[in-house]
């Protein structure tokens, strides 16, 4: 017999939290063998090095699911306010050496591996990455994950379980190829399946009406078909603290209901089939990261999961809760972008229809739980549906939509004083020649009680440009919340001699849940000893990296050359273009030198990764420049190791991990305001690697927190870019610019012809990301980071002064931000005997 919340108490949970697993070796091991048996059953005397993992997964989680169960038991004994973010995305990247260190068992782990013969390095390396995400939004989602666990906020995460993830990228030839991710074939131990915890997601058919005994219309909606929607939970624990939180994310099956007369009637096995294409709608990840795509599989991903979720979340409610009246003090919604913005339809269906709300109440309820995260300016990237596409798939939730949009013109008449064209544009539903749409950013500004965007400068633009009209009448909905990413993971875990050096200066380890204490790095960016200690780290993260690329390429790399990376999504706003023409550039410099004069030179080791979205012609051809230029360079006997291009395959959570640490120069180079935030950049910073960038994104508050003067600053600014635009055909190019643009137009590089729409892209006042504009001020930027590498103390100073000056950028800062101003979530913390 479970206890009930109100029997749980202190004493028990003390009880519970007494009897956790052992962490000493030996138990340890017990742990790792007992696994080895019962769960892979296979001899305790004979495993190998994937075995090894999985097993010693498994014993961690074992620690995991303690720790998940105490905090969810004392969280609903305390009933308070909790946060769900919605995502359908999460990044997770490897959790085995993040779990082993935020629980503080790394040490033991790794005795307790090297006893039974097993070395920790090469068991993580089994570990396959969950990549449940594109890129930047989705790592951001998993970054808040850790640090809602580590601030103890009472929060859940909520997403889909992807069969198969963000595409393994291959290139052959130069060419991307992409290839399934079939991430779950030997399974994933961290995840615990709940096949209890099932939901019904219903999709087309359509509405009826009737009247109840009280007058009122009961609107019903009569599916066309019915999936289930099944729980997968992976605890995620928070660093140093047992708060342990949830992400649930929901893996489609078929509808446990058979409906026995279709089976009966005619063709068994095709009934059957037709079952089976239930599971089709978790089965992959659209792997786009700007462009929004109408396909109806995706619409459907996004309603089922939000449906899944708000039923969730309405029946844990309800469990505690007689009435709906203190719904809006105990649950907030964060909407990551709009992509699950249907949790509103939704949940006003479930109040309306199923709970027998008025729509006055509902609505009431509705816009005090949900908040909206906008990522992008880019028009492409905003999502809108055809009304005819949701009307069919979703014919009840399109009237509450048109109920909304009604209700919101009306406000605008009649509270607002809007009328005319200026309704139309700022209408939910939009009139196109192809037909209404729904614009999803529009739906969920309308019914958030909060939207932000995610650095200062975004925040400030969408207030001026794409969310205009709503921030004229609701100014007081408008927040920036810059973003940040987890310091455990991207500093403490990725650069361990890093974390050692840090910590052994500053004294403490705190750090690491407060970042800030960073800035005490500063006192000592002058000190010469401290610089030497700092360089010699360096050189240790980047032989790290010298040895992913020789395993990748078979060269040994020059390790005094500038590792100057950009990794990233391919993506013509991020201007992987420009970074190659100048490194095409350089080496027809190089070419034309004297002997003498290449002694000057001071060399570069140029590392681009990223994936293009499949559909993204632009994105692989650049790749495909990118590979043909390398070929070229690193084949030249002329150049030697002055310069080296690589383009690093496949890049993901794991090579970030070990690209970030060992880099010594990060490009971030988008045309100015284009990246609403760039988490990368943090992320570089934090590591000690300098900037080379535009005033875009979070690099004008990077600019801000370690000092311009500690960076490359170049380029035009957001504000000039709407009247650059307009004047490109007028601009008088450069003529470096010109010279790079022949040298790959002449066929120097080969492939002339296929790069010809990429020349057309730049080309007179086409070159919409302003690449002629900005290209003089990115060579002179790139000069002054050749020269700043001659003077090895200075640049030192500034690597150290980067670190010191990103404490900001810790998404702890970001979600307590989050917690308290949007959505009024206190830390819960789980309390623990002495
Ligand atoms: N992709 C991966 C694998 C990442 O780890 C990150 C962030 O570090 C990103 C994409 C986002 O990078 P950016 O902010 O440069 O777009």
């Amino acid at each position: 017999e479970a206890p009930q919340p109100d029997h749980l108490n202190r004493e028990l949970l003390y009880g519970l939290l007494d009897s956790y697993l052992k962490n000493d070796v030996v138990s340890i091991q017990e742990s790792i063998v007992h696994h080895v048996e019962f769960t892979l059953a296979r001899s305790r005397y004979k495993f190998d090095t994937r075995e090894a993992y999985f097993a010693a997964a498994h014993s961690l989680r074992d620690r995991l699911i303690e720790r998940w169960n105490d905090t969810q038991a004392w969280i609903k004994h305390k009933d308070p306010k909790r946060v769900y973010y919605l995502s359908m995305e999460f990044l997770m990247g490897r959790t085995f050496l993040n779990a082993l260190h935020n629980l503080g068992v790394m040490q033991p782990y790794q005795h307790a591996l090297s006893g039974l013969g097993y070395d920790m390095e090469k068991v993580q390396q089994a570990e396959r990455d969950a990549a449940l995400g594109n890129g930047g939004l989705g790592r951001l989602a998993s970054c808040f994950l850790d640090s809602m666990a580590t601030l103890n906020l009472p929060a859940w995460g909520y997403g889909i379980r992807y069969e198969y993830g963000m595409f393994r990228q291959v290139v052959s030839e130069g060419f991307q190829k992409e290839q399934p991710d079939y991430w779950l074939t030997f399974g994933y131990p961290w995840e615990i399946q709940r096949p209890h915890v099932a939901y019904p997601v219903k999709f087309y058919g359509h509405v009826s009406v009737h009247e109840s005994q009280d007058g009122r219309q009961n609107f019903v909606w009569n599916a066309g078909e019915e999936v289930t929607a099944v729980a997968y939970d992976n605890p995620i624990p928070g660093f140093k603290t047992p708060s342990t939180i949830n992400l649930r994310l929901w893996a489609a099956k078929p509808c446990q209901e058979f409906d026995l007369e279709a089976f009966n009637t005619g063709d068994y096995v095709s009934s059957i089939i037709d079952k089976q294409k239930a599971e089709t709608i978790t089965s992959v990840l659209y792997p786009d990261d700007k462009t929004f795509e109408g396909k109806e599989l995706r619409l459907k991903q996004q309603h089922f999961m939000v449906s899944a979720t708000l039923q969730d979340i309405v029946r844990r409610y309800k469990e505690q809760h007689e009435t709906f009246d203190a719904f809006p003090e105990k649950v907030a919604m964060q909407l990551n972008d709009t992509h699950p913005t249907l949790g509103i339809p939704e949940l006003m269906r479930i109040l309306m229809d199923e709970n027998h709300l008025g729509w006055t109440r509902s609505w009431e309820i509705t816009t005090k739980v949900f908040s909206f995260t906008n990522h992008t300016v880019l028009p492409e990237a905003l999502e809108q549906w055809p009304v005819s596409l949701v009307e069919k798939l979703l014919p009840r939730h399109m009237q509450i939509i048109y109920d909304i949009n009604w209700r919101f013109v009306q406000e605008l008449e009649q509270n607002h004083g809007i009328s005319g064209d200026k309704l139309g544009s700022m209408s939910i539903i939009l009139d196109t020649e192809y037909g209404k749409m729904v614009r999803m950013a529009y739906l969920a500004l309308v019914a958030s009680h909060t939207v932000n965007g995610v650095a200062a400068i975004h925040s400030k633009l969408i207030k001026e440009t794409i969310f205009k009209e709503f921030h004229d009448i609701w100014p007081e909905k408008f927040q920036n919340k810059t973003n940040g990413v987890t310091q455990r993971r991207w500093l403490a875990q990725c650069n361990p001699p890093l974390n050692r050096l840090i910590t052994e200066t500053l004294g403490t380890e705190a750090w690491i849940t407060h970042l800030d204490l960073l800035k005490g790095l500063a006192a000592h960016a002058e000190d010469e000893t401290f610089q030497q200690k700092w360089a010699e780290v360096k050189v240790e993260a980047k032989a790290k990296l010298a040895s992913l690329l020789k395993d990748l390429t078979g060269d040994d790399l020059n390790m005094d050359a500038i590792f100057d990376v950009q990794v990233k999504r391919i993506h013509e706003y991020k201007r992987q273009f420009m970074n190659i023409l100048s490194v095409a550039l350089r080496y027809d410099r190089i070419k034309s030198m004297t002997e003498k004069e290449k002694e000057e030179v001071v060399p570069r080791v140029v590392i681009i990764g990223g994936k293009a979205a499949p559909g993204y012609d632009m994105a692989k051809r650049i790749i495909k420049l990118i590979s043909a230029v390398s070929e070229t360079v690193n084949n030249d006997p002329d150049v030697g190791d002055l310069l080296k291009v690589y383009f690093v395959p496949d890049y993901n959570v794991s090579l970030a991990e070990v690209i970030v640490p060992g880099s010594d120069l990060n490009q971030q180079i988008s045309t100015a305001g284009t990246e609403a935030s760039g988490t990368s950049n943090m992320k570089f910073a934090m590591n000690g690697s300098l900037i080379i960038g535009t005033m875009d994104g979070a690099n004008v508050e990077i600019a801000e927190e370690i000092g311009e003067e500690n960076m490359f600053i170049f380029g035009v600014g957001a504000q000039e870019v709407p009247a650059l635009r307009s004047q490109r055909e007028y601009l008088q190019v450069d003529p470096q610019f010109q010279h790079a643009v022949n040298l790959i137009q002449n066929g120097h590089f080969g492939w002339a012809d296929y790069f010809s729409p990429l020349i057309e892209s730049i080309t007179g006042s086409r070159d919409w990301y302003l690449l002629a504009n900005d290209f003089e001020s990115y060579l002179d930027a790139q000069e002054r980071v050749d020269q700043e590498w001659r003077d090895k103390a200075s640049w030192t100073r500034k690597s150290i002064l980067s670190t010191a000056g990103s404490g900001k950028f810790s998404s702890d800062r970001t979600i307590h931000e989050y917690a308290e101003d949007i959505w009024g979530v206190e830390p819960l913390p789980p309390t623990i005997p002495e």
